[in-house]
């Protein structure tokens, strides 16, 4: 069994109690021991990175970048174990394990090639022999908080932007899944980056998150996470006037007009609801349907869903692998309980699996409820897990006002081929990210992520708005 050590200054930290990475298709299956770190850890963590931010900041963006190819080039040499890795912790499919350590080593390669970019602003002065221009500058030590559901992922599309900036870091990866992240530190220190520019420490959220608010040396921090969490860490970080960075839950609405492709809205609320074991922050949780064709889609959504294969994702022709872990397990079947005293029966799924090797995981069936009221609770909450709700619309505007009636604004899907209803739900959608006729999940890096309302906090990720958050300007007046 290997142990998997905390990386403070450069050292790898291998002693010390550890806690299990546990294969949620299979708990006897231990995936590996972390050592966990305690808060002194983490001081030690910023320490470090506060004693590497001069040099690493003044080294030329070009120079950085060279570091952060040849970790993506590192990461690509492992592709296959560490996708296998990432299905073996956290539960996805195998093929879509690859896609995400695909997107991780692209992220890398984005962010590094913006070494060469990342420009300013010049522009010309009111007055004569005035130069005036504003250059980027990082902002410091930045402390990074990620979830499970997109284990490598999330962890680059912080890390990537943070350091290409100039920034040093420390890294808090979630317990149910730390490997992937991980990997990429460990690839990241065979790169060559130096120490203390990087650091990554495992272990318990309310500790080590507690411990990286209230360390000195920290100007940001950046959650992606619960919105309890979120609103704690926003509490405690303002105090301090840390910059912040928030993206937490969502209740994502996909709308399906009559006008819509029938059978690829199917496969795209099928997919959006239920892949990833519902477990994206972008998955849709409320499908919401035009009055004409509902009865016809929500039959042809409960066949679909019928013929979808749980199971352990690393067996070929699996969907849907488990929750995550117990507790998440637990959740999502208390919803499907809350749900049917509520509502009534599921119209499909509504139970645990079991028997045979279902009986060593966390599966759940995927669950539609049909009909459901807007007030209801599962129609409200965050669920995160592989269960759909499915509301009656009479029309695109009742379908807009119920879409747009929780909380969240993370994203949002609109199915139909009336290019007028698409310009309506592009300006008229109260959500951060918007697909047309496509699942409300898939997102790709090139543009900025992040959500509205409760869902987000802060600039967004991403693309070039991730600069936004991990940099600052300065702005220079010269008279020659
Ligand atoms: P979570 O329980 O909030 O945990 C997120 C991270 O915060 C983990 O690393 C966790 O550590 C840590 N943490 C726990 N308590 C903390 C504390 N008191 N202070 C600081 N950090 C603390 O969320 P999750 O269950 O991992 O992820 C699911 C949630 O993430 C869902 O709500 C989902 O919508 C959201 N999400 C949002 C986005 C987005 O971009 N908007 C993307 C993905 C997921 P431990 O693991 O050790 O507890």
């Amino acid at each position: 069994m290997q142990t998997y050590g905390n990386y403070i200054n450069g050292e790898w930290l291998t002693s010390g109690p550890t806690f299990e990475n546990i294969n949620p298709a299979n708990t006897d299956e231990i995936v590996g021991l972390f050592v966990k770190a305690t808060a002194a850890d983490v001081d030690a963590a910023a320490d470090a990175a506060a004693a590497a931010f001069p040099k690493w900041a003044a080294m030329a963006a070009p120079a950085r970048a060279n570091i952060l190819f040849k970790a993506a080039d590192i990461l690509e040499s492992r592709f296959d174990q560490i996708a296998a890795e990432m299905t073996r912790e956290e539960g996805k499919t195998f093929p879509e394990a690859k896609g995400e350590c695909r997107r991780t080593i692209n992220i890398l390669k984005y962010f590094a090639g913006e070494g060469s970019r990342m420009g300013g602003h010049l522009v010309p002065s009111e007055r004569d022999r005035v130069h005036m221009f504003a250059i980027r500058k990082p902002i410091g030590v930045v402390g990074l908080v990620t979830p499970w559901n997109f284990p490598s992922a999330i962890p680059c599309w912080k890390l990537a932007p943070a350091l290409i900036c100039g920034n040093t870091v420390v890294i808090k990866p979630a317990s149910a899944a730390p490997l992937s992240a991980w990997r990429i530190i460990e690839a990241l220190h065979e790169a060559g980056i130096p120490k203390g520019v990087v650091n990554f420490v495992a272990g318990s959220g309310g500790t080590l998150g507690k411990a990286l608010v209230e360390a000195k040396p920290l100007k940001a921090i950046s959650f992606t996470g619960s919105e309890s969490i979120g609103k704690w860490i926003h509490t405690e970080a303002s105090k301090r006037m840390l910059r912040i960075q928030l993206e937490m839950g969502g209740k994502n609405p996909t709308i399906v007009l009559k006008d819509a492709d029938f059978n690829a809205a199917v496969e795209n609320v099928a997919n959006a609801a239920f892949f990833s074991t519902g477990q994206k922050c972008t998955a849709t949780s409320r499908a919401i349907v035009e009055d004409e064709i509902y009865d016809k889609f929500v039959a042809a959504l409960v066949e679909r869903t019928k013929k979808l294969k749980v199971g352990n994702g690393m067996e070929a022709g699996i969907d849907i692998g488990p929750a995550v872990d117990e507790a998440a397990l637990n959740a999502i079947l208390e919803y499907i309980e809350i749900g049917k005293k509520e509502h009534g029966a599921p119209v499909v799924g509504g139970n645990r699996l079991t028997g045979g090797a279902f009986d060593k995981g966390y599966y759940v069936e995927p669950t539609i409820f049909a009909d459901v009221k807007e007030d209801a609770r599962i129609a409200k909450e965050e669920i995160f897990g592989p269960v759909l709700t499915v509301h009656r619309a009479s029309n695109f505007e009742d379908a807009l006002r119920m879409a747009n009636s929780t909380q969240y604004g993370l994203s949002a899907s609109v199915q139909t081929s009336n290019v007028s209803r698409v310009f309506d739900f592009v300006y008229g959608a109260e959500a951060g990210l918007l697909t047309v006729n496509l699942p409300s999940a898939g997102v790709e890096y090139q543009l900025p992520f992040g959500g509205t309302k409760d869902s987000s906090f802060g600039p967004k990720e991403q693309g070039p708005a991730a600069f936004d958050f991990y940099s600052d300007y300065k702005t220079i007046y010269l008279k020659y």
